[in-house]
């Protein structure tokens, strides 16, 4: 491969190295060389006991040291640090944005990212001291997509937005990932945005990010929320109906939509993300906590007052219990959920 994009942290903006055999891109290539090295990848750590309240997943880069997946991983695939994206990758795909997946497609517990604990794990939300699974709504089976959340964005709740006129609901932007693959818990995969659902979720702004893996076999002819409608009937549809109804059986009413339900396009979803990125830039740069409770801590923002070093982020981890023994899922859950 002889074209490749770079950009680092501290060494290029972007440097554009094309394919010809000119003297300038064979130096070019060769200070490149240099500084290329894989990708980051993310890692998992998991601690304590699965299907138990007290279990949680720590992210780590690829060296060890524990980040937060709320505010370490770059929004933007392009300012991750020592990124290499083939050209042509970024060619079809325009922007490429990190995408956290919390929880897999098909299945019911309902993982995410532990805002209000340092270094935001994640861990099974827990209503009335109950761990949370959400039923399947005929005749769909748990989420039916890849569900998480865009990293380095917060829907602000002391923000009404313009066109919600609802205030954010204090947590990164959700994403569905309409790929045929079944992500895992804690994985980060690269996505390119279709469109947005803008979700009313018990008078909160809940915007859903529509996206496709970068990976996918579709991914390459899939480039607009209209392209969706055409090449996966039925999803958007069955995803307006899964919000709608996915509380119901919790014996709440069903959801609202701003613009009756209608999908906004690429470009307005990513306006909207870029509002949300804005929210979360203001969020970690201010002095202290607020009432909203989110921790900011994390260990890469240079310019944050929560930044922390690598030694306090792992002890951080240290006082969370150990990895222990899956428990069995409560026969209580069964009932309802096949899992
Ligand atoms: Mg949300």
């Amino acid at each position: 491969m002889c074209s490749v994009i770079i950009r680092t942290a501290t060494k290029f903006s972007a440097a554009f190295i094309p394919t010809q055999s000119s003297r300038k891109s064979k130096s070019l290539i060769s200070a490149a060389s240099v500084h290329m090295r894989k990708m980051v990848h993310y890692l998992t750590e998991q601690r304590g006991r699965p299907n138990s309240t007290d279990y949680r997943i720590y992210l780590k880069t690829s060296d060890g040291k524990y980040i937060s997946p709320f505010h370490d991983i770059p929004l933007y695939v392009a300012d991750e640090q020592d990124c290499v994206v083939p050209p042509k990758k970024m060619k079809m795909n325009g922007i490429i944005f990190n995408m956290v997946v919390e929880v897999p497609r098909w299945s019911n517990a309902k993982m995410e990212i532990a805002t209000k604990e340092p270094l935001n794990p994640i861990r099974q939300d827990v209503k009335k001291g109950k761990l949370r699974y959400v039923a399947n709504v005929f005749p769909h089976k748990g989420y039916i997509w890849n569900y998480g959340a865009l990293p380095q964005t917060w829907e602000d709740p002391k923000h009404t937005d313009k066109e919600t006129m609802c205030c954010g609901d204090n947590d990164p932007i959700d994403v569905c990932e309409i790929g045929s693959k079944v992500c895992v818990t804690g994985q980060v995969i690269q996505v390119k945005v279709l469109g947005i659902l803008g979700l009313i979720d018990e008078g909160e702004t809940d915007w859903k990010v529509i996206a496709i893996n970068v990976e996918d076999p579709d991914s390459s002819s899939l480039n607009s929320i209209e392209d969706v409608r055409k090449i996966k009937p039925g999803h958007l549809e069955a995803t307006v109906d899964w919000f709608k109804k996915y509380k119901v059986p919790d014996g709440k009413p069903e959801n609202q939509f701003a613009f009756n339900g209608q999908f906004k396009d690429k470009d307005f979803a990513i306006e909207v993300i870029k509002s949300t990125h804005s929210y979360w830039k203001a969020l970690v740069m201010r002095k202290k906590m607020k009432d909203d409770e989110i921790v900011c801590q994390n260990s890469s923002l240079c310019d944050s007052p929560f930044k922390c070093s690598d030694e306090e982020a792992s002890a951080v981890v240290e006082t969370t219990a150990e990895y222990g023994e899956p428990l069995p899922v409560s026969p209580e859950v069964d009932k309802w959920h096949f899992l």
